[in-house]
Order: C-alpha cells, then sequence, then structure tokens
C-alpha cells in the first residue's frame, strides 16, 4: 500500500520549523535583502533550532532525521526566505560526503561542531572550466608522500565567505581521470575564499570564489578512496543538492501562491476583487497544480531515500519540475500584482529574483534531462 501521509512528528515538524521560519528568519529578510550579506543572527537562530544537525545521526550530535525531514525544513524556511533555504541546504550537501565517505576519525572530528553551527559548511566542486562537466576542473594535486598538495580556483561556491569545513574535488595532476575529495578547514594553511558574487536573487545567501595555492592536506582529509573523488562529490549533489533544491523551490511555489492569493483577494476591479476573473484563477490553480505535483515528486524521492533506495534519477525529475514551476510561479505572482509586481515593496519582486538564480544550482534544467533522459533510455 502506498501511504501518502506524513506521520504526526513530521507534521509536528513542519509547524515547528514554520512557527520558526516566521519568528526568526522573517524579520531579518528586509535586512538580507538591503545589505546581501548573510545574517549572523540567522545563522544564530539555525543552529539553536537544530536545522543544521537535521541528518546528521545523533551518535555525532545531530537530529539523526531523514531527507523527509530535511525537506519538510527547507520548504518551510524557504517559504519565508529563499536564501535562508540555500545557504542551510547547501551546509548539508558539504556534511554529506563527511557522513558517507569520512572515516571515523573525520566524522568525530567534524560533525559534532557542524551539527551544533560551531563549524559552517559547503562543498566546492564547480570551476570556471567545470560547472555542468565536473570533469574539466582544473584544480589538481600532485602527491608528496602521504600528503596531497592542492592548486586551483573554485567559482561559485555557496557560503564561500563563511564556510570553514568545506569539501572539494581536485584531479590528479598526472592522471586526468583520477579525483580526489577532500575536506579542508580552517586550520589549513593554503586556502583562502577570495571574490564575492553579487546575485540578482537570493540575497543574503553568500556566494564567491575559493582560491588554492600550495595546499597541504594530509591523507587523513580524503573522502572515499584515492582517485574515486568525483562519485564522492557527484552522489552527494545526486542525492542532497537535488532534494535541497528541491525542498527550496517548493517553498518558493508556495510563497507565490499564498502571495497570489493574497493580492487577489484585496485588489477591487470592476467593483470586485480581482480574485473573481478567471483568468487570475487560471494563473492560481496552474500554481497549485505545479505545487501538488511537485511535492508528490519530491516528498516520494526523499521517501524513496529514508527508505534505503537510491533515488538521485527521481530528484533528478523533482529538482527539474519544481525549479522550472517555481520560475513560472514566480512570474506569474508578478503578473497578478499588475503595476504593484515592479514595485519593491511587495515580496513578488523578491520572488521573481531568487527563481532566477535556482535553476543553475545543483546542475541546470539542461542536465537534469540528460540525466532523466539517460534514466529513462536505461
Ligand atoms: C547560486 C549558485 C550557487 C551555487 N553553489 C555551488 C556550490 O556551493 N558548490 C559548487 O560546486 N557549485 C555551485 N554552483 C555552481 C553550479 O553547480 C553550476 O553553475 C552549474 O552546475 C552549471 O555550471 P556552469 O555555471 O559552469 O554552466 P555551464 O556548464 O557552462 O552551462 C552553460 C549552458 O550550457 C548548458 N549545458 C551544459 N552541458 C549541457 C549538456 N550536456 N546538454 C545540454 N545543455 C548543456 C547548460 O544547461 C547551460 O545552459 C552554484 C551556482 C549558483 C548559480
Amino acid at each position: 500500500m502506498i501511504d501518502f501521509t506524513f506521520t504526526e512528528e513530521q507534521e509536528m515538524f513542519r509547524k515547528a520549523a514554520r512557527e520558526f521560519a516566521e519568528t526568526m528568519i522573517m524579520p531579518k529578510v528586509a535586512e538580507m535583502e538591503k545589505t546581501g550579506d548573510v545574517s549572523q543572527d540567522v545563522v544564530k537562530a539555525l543552529a539553536e533550532a537544530d536545522m543544521m544537525g537535521i541528518t546528521i545521526p545523533e551518535e555525532y550530535g545531530g537530529l539523526g532525521l531523514g531527507y523527509t525531514e530535511r525537506l519538510i525544513a527547507l520548504e518551510e524556511i524557504s517559504r519565508v526566505s529563499v536564501a535562508t533555504a540555500m545557504m542551510l541546504q547547501v551546509f548539508a550537501l558539504g556534511i554529506e560526503p563527511i557522513i558517507k565517505f569520512g572515516s571515523e576519525e573525520t566524522k568525530k572530528k567534524y560533525l559534532p561542531g557542524l551539527a551544533t553551527g560551531k563549524r559552517l559548511a559547503t562543498t566546492a566542486v564547480t570551476e570556471a572550466t567545470g560547472g555542468s562537466d565536473p570533469t574539466g576542473i582544473k584544480s589538481s594535486y600532485t602527491k608528496d608522500g602521504e600528503d596531497f598538495i592542492v592548486n586551483g580556483r573554485k567559482c561559485f561556491i555557496t557560503n564561500s565567505h563563511i564556510a570553514d569545513t568545506i569539501t572539494i574535488l581536485a584531479k590528479a595532476e598526472d592522471t586526468p581521470k583520477a579525483f580526489c575529495a577532500f575536506v579542508i578547514d580552517e586550520n589549513m594553511p593554503g586556502w583562502k575564499a577570495t571574490h564575492k558574487e553579487h546575485k540578482v536573487g537570493m540575497r543574503g545567501c553568500n556566494t564567491g570564489e575559493l582560491s588554492f595555492e600550495g595546499l597541504r592536506i594530509g591523507k587523513a582529509q580524503l573522502l572515499g578512496a584515492e582517485g574515486k573523488g568525483l562519485g564522492v562529490t557527484m552522489a552527494a549533489i545526486g542525492d542532497v543538492g537535488r532534494g535541497g533544491m528541491v525542498g527550496t523551490a517548493l517553498g518558493l511555489q508556495a510563497a507565490c501562491l499564498e502571495e497570489s492569493i493574497k493580492f487577489a483577494g484585496q485588489r477591487i476591479l470592476y467593483g470586485k476583487p480581482i480574485s473573481f476573473l478567471q483568468s487570475i484563477q487560471n494563473k492560481i490553480a496552474e500554481m497549485k497544480i505545479d505545487l501538488e505535483a511537485g511535492k508528490l515528486l519530491g516528498y516520494r524521492a526523499a521517501a524513496i531515500q529514508d527508505a534505503g533506495g537510491r533515488s538521485s534519477n527521481e530528484f533528478a525529475v523533482a529538482k527539474y519540475y519544481t525549479t522550472e514551476a517555481a520560475q513560472k510561479a514566480a512570474k506569474m505572482a508578478v503578473d497578478i500584482h499588475g503595476g504593484y509586481g515592479c514595485m519593491e515593496e511587495y515580496p513578488v519582486t523578491r520572488f521573481w529574483r531568487d527563481a532566477a538564480v535556482l535553476g543553475p544550482s545543483a546542475g541546470t534544467s539542461d542536465i537534469m534531462k540528460v540525466i532523466i533522459a539517460r534514466w529513462a533510455m536505461s
């Protein structure tokens, strides 16, 4: 039997996440929009509410919950602040390779600090020469005894200037098909955050570049087997990165729908609220259809993972569907607002800008289609 209901605990978790987002994050949104900077108050609040350790096992200080609960939290947080959901989603993306591929020593070293927000994580794969094609990266390593020496530069990295625990991918200088994934931290000289990006949306979520110059990494920092790092980072992006973007997109879709219904109920034309106009109702219906369909896709993929399976293909479908739907919903929400949809005091302008940033993160829609077609034809 297929059960489409959330458990009582999951419903309570959603209620708590919504309350948290509305009381602790919503008051900070205007400031984040204005400055574009990460709000330290938000980071502190996320840590105190245990939002950073949702999927970290309890033995390392996390909540030990599943992909479903993570999706619930991201959906509720993104409904209030897409930027904050993005920051949180990439924390988990940076943590996943440590949970799945780290040695016991590595887990004990990093996970307790990450679960409590004393440490902040990210993952750094993308480079100017390797986004959709990660094998095109130029960051390389050579061996010096048991150590690895890494040189290179990463771009478009979420949390670049706030993270101190970073999973990185580098290529062997002399064996181009061998990649290694490492976890690096603030105590290792030879890396720094450099350029900060100014994004069109998700203001309050930091994105930037990292540079590695003679970064010496001990063997203990290796994640997975030497030479097999591409699989380590791609597994995390497939399961956690795509899943996180689904939660982020669903929250934005919900926000677009709610604001549209609110505005349509208040705006009077021809002596009645515009919610009586068929064309407005059509847009609201389309948003609702996409939100319901996106939830089924996303939570199904999360449920497969929670049952011990792999659902990176299902997450590719959900990521494609929900991020495209969020962009469509944001455009419709702006349209429903008429001229007010161009005025910054209306949140739909922020939704529109945030929606534009959803596409490339964790793989573009074109790349999702490549993955989905491969799955369909396999
Ligand atoms: C806000 C934001 C946050 C991000 N955070 C991180 C992060 O924390 N860590 C990290 O490592 N990366 C991060 N990224 C990078 C992200 O993963 C890449 O931007 C993405 O993978 C696309 O790579 P690219 O930008 O190099 O585009 P390109 O790969 O250059 O793509 C250019 C165009 O070609 C298309 N294309 C490419 N290949 C194909 C194909 N095979 N078939 C059809 N079309 C194709 C693309 O869809 C796109 O339209 C982030 C990006 C953004 C925008």
